[in-house]
């Protein structure tokens, strides 16, 4: 059994919307590719934020949340209260963890968690 991640409160203003991820509702396996394609470029580029332990890549990213405007990919553990999030971008995500390409078209206001790197994702609304 593992403590749920702290969802930060910090500042987030400046970044990127993402009309892409929203506009691409019940993707499966083969959208998600034909989306690597046509929207990689644009969208590859937005800032993220990750954990302590998945910038150092100490842990997979075992939970994923799309709230607002930010995106955070976390290892799904406890973090220090004062523990800041890292900001990288999208593109070297999914360079280290293809598997990420299925929840690139997480809606707006949804999460994504799986059990291990291995296992499959499990998506549902945030409210
Ligand atoms: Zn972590």
């Amino acid at each position: 059994m593992r403590p749920a991640c702290e969802v930060w409160n910090s500042a987030t203003s400046g970044l990127l919307a993402c009309a892409a991820a929203a506009s691409h509702r019940g993707t499966t396996l083969s959208n998600a590719a034909a989306l690597s394609n046509d929207k990689s470029a644009r969208m590859t580029q937005k800032p993220v934020f990750v954990c302590s332990h998945v910038f150092k890549r100490r842990c997979p990213i075992l939970l994923v949340s799309h709230s607002d405007e930010d995106w955070e990919f976390l290892c799904g553990g406890a973090h220090e209260e004062e523990e800041l999030p890292s900001d990288v971008s999208l593109h070297d995500l999914l360079e280290a963890d293809p598997t990420l390409w299925m929840i690139v078209d997480l809606p707006v206001n949804w999460e994504a968690e799986r059990e291990s790197a291995e296992a499959a994702w499990e998506k549902w609304p945030i409210h």
